[in-house]
């Protein structure tokens, strides 16, 4: 029987912060991710930056209520701001050593700005920060001693007792197997998988959402998708992160025309929704959109070596302009969550992009998931520690048999991520809502009557995404005002178009 004081799920920025701010407070702590290697996160593919509060902790606040349209709560804000600086300080340059891009010839932080930010505030190191972050951060818990971290190792479903959460199953080589642990902390991040086109890495299925939610926790904000506007528009899409349009990148529609000056006042670095349905319109108007890169200040090439080197990977000639689409990118609500990252369960924490703070309310601005990754992991960790594991009944997983039906999950995942895009995507209606549901209910019954007899981690996966598939949809049909990243057409407006 395997004990632990805490037990962290999930590698990214989130579940790293979680594990060392309980470490630090003398637990034991164990790390399980399903995860095989680092660039299994999305943490990893962070590219922009992860923002600071700037010269005026003040104006970031409000930047971040003015991109959330005023809906983030301000309290939330409010522990972000007052603690970032901090924690940045301590946790990303004191301890890991990142070396974030300085100045040429001196070494002041060389900040950067992006889209709906009043001033450049943002870390970096190139358009790669996110592994320059996570990479250090793993190694640095691997040679911790009261850290364990095992890889390649899903959580499956949490183990709960009278409405307390004990620890979680895990699939190892044949069998769910129970970890018993004081605090369990989910930080399992985004749901990415559930769409088509998704910036997200493989994987991204929502799997802390979903048992938190099927253990009884709430969750909120959860129609609260946000489409980038600027990932790659072919096959294997890619982010081309806001800092490119932050240093000068222009958007052009098919017919060569730069129109984001007819949408919005700040053209190129209005809020990621304004941007993502303009986009979209422009598409649909002219065929395609590009990403004019000619106007950058230093060549793209040099800028943003590592996403030159991606259009290069897709033989496409950035010179020319880079063919954008908007795509699924990141979840602002998930489960609901206090000032320290506690669920209304008893003993289960949730942290980074799986968690509902209140921080992005219904729209997040640039370079602030990584920073509230990054606190409210701290926040967690510290908080979680002192509970002893008690060993309760686990649940039992009945049959060990990993075979499904040939392409059985294959086959459902492709049914779901249809229904998100066609039918939850950038832009809603309340008769596609109402289809949605009703296909994810059906396709959520049939995965069901497949769990608890097989521990195979795609079923598991699969539940997972339709659980939350659902919530999704559930949200957003519940939801008929359009705000920041959730809009909805009412009947009249979609007859008319
Ligand atoms: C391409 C891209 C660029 C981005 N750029 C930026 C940026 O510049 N700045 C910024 O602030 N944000 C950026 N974001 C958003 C940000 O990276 C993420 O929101 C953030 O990293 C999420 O961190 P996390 O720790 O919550 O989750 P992740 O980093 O996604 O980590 C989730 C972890 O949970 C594990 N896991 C999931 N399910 C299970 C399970 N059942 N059992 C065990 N383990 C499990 C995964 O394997 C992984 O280790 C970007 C996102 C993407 C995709």
């Amino acid at each position: 029987m395997r004990e632990t004081d805490v037990l962290v799920v999930g590698t990214g920025i989130a579940g790293c912060a979680a594990a060392l701010g309980a470490a630090r407070e003398g637990a034991d702590v164990l790390v399980v991710t399903k995860a095989e290697k680092p660039e299994d996160a999305s943490s990893d593919w962070a590219q922009g930056g992860i923002s600071t509060t700037g010269t005026d902790p003040e104006t970031f606040t409000q930047d971040i209520l003015d991109a959330s349209a005023g809906t983030a709560d301000e309290d939330a804000v409010d522990v972000l701001v007052e603690n970032a600086d901090e924690a940045v300080a301590d946790v990303l340059v004191d301890t890991l050593g990142v070396d974030f891009d300085v100045e040429a010839d001196t070494d002041e932080f060389d900040y950067t700005r992006e889209a709906a930010h009043s001033e450049e505030r943002i870390l970096h190191v190139d358009a790669s920060t996110g592994r320059h972050i996570l990479r250090p951060f793993l190694n640095f818990l691997a040679d911790h001693d009261s850290v364990e971290i095992l890889e390649d190792t899903a959580a499956l479903e949490l183990v709960t007792h009278e409405g307390r959460v004990h620890g979680a199953m895990l699939d190892t080589e044949t069998t769910g197997e129970p970890v018993y642990a004081g605090t369990t902390i989910l930080a399992t991040g985004g749901i990415g998988d559930l769409f088509e086109r998704s910036t997200n890495p493989a994987g991204s299925t929502g799997d802390g959402i979903a048992m938190a939610a099927l253990a009884g926790a709430d969750v909120a904000d959860m129609e609260f998708v946000q489409f980038h506007p600027t990932a790659y528009a072919g096959d294997d899409p890619f982010l081309l992160s806001e800092a490119i349009r932050g240093e000068g990148g222009l958007l052009r529609n098919g017919d060569g025309e730069r129109f984001m000056p007819d949408y919005h006042a700040d053209a190129e670095l209005a809020p990621r929704d304004v941007v993502a349905r303009a986009v979209q319109d422009e598409i649909d108007a002219t065929g395609a959109v590009t990403l004019d890169v000619s106007t950058l200040e230093e060549p793209f090439d040099e800028a943003f070596p590592d996403l030159a080197a991606k259009c290069a990977e897709r033989g496409v000639d950035w010179e020319s302009g880079i063919p954008v689409a908007p795509c699924e990118h990141f979840l602002c609500g998930g489960v609901d969550v206090d000032h320290v990252g506690s669920t209304s369960l008893d003993r289960l924490y949730a942290v980074g992009e799986c968690a509902r703070t209140g921080v992005h309310g219904a729209n997040r601005l640039a370079s602030t998931s990584l920073l509230e990754g990054l606190v409210w992991g701290l926040r967690a960790g510290e908080d979680a520690v002192g509970v002893r594991p008690e060993a309760v009944e686990a649940p039992e997983l009945l049959d060990r048999d990993p075979d499904l039906p040939e392409r059985f999950a294959a086959e459902k995942f492709h049914r779901l991520r249809r229904t998100m895009d066609e039918y939850v995507g950038l832009r809603r209606t309340p008769d596609d809502l109402g289809r949605a549901q009703a296909v994810l209910r059906r396709l959520k019954g049939e995965v069901d009557a497949y769990v608890r007899t097989r521990t195979a981690r795609d079923l598991y996966e699969l539940r997972n995404a339709s659980v939350t598939a659902l919530l999704v949809a559930r949200a957003a049909a519940e939801n008929d005002e359009s705000v920041g990243c959730h809009y909805v057409e009412q009947p009249a407006a979609a007859d008319a178009d």
